[in-house]
């Protein structure tokens, strides 16, 4: 590409994929109920991140802890990219 249409390139505005995080990905797959006991689970912060990584782990989900501790803070500047 030369400058004069990489610079007219700039001016097109990019669209932005929100990618999920591990735990988004995993929330999607789910059936609703068990969408809602997992959000229940993220919400309730007695719960520590290891535990529910193990849980999602065991039911052959790739979650880490830290993943679970991202997604928990999702929307602020150290979370993940995933929707409120
Ligand atoms: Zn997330």
């Amino acid at each position: 590409m030369d400058l004069i249409a990489e610079l007219n390139d700039l001016h097109v505005p990019k669209t932005v994929v929100r990618r999920l995080c591990a735990v988004g990905t995993a929330l999607g797959s789910l059936s609703d109920d068990e969408r809602e006991a997992l959000n229940a689970a993220l919400l309730n912060d007695k719960i520590h991140h290891t535990s529910l990584a193990q849980v999602l782990t065991n039911s052959g989900m790739k979650v880490s802890a830290v993943g679970v501790s991202r997604h928990r803070r999702r929307g602020e500047s150290n979370g993940c990219r995933c929707p409120r």
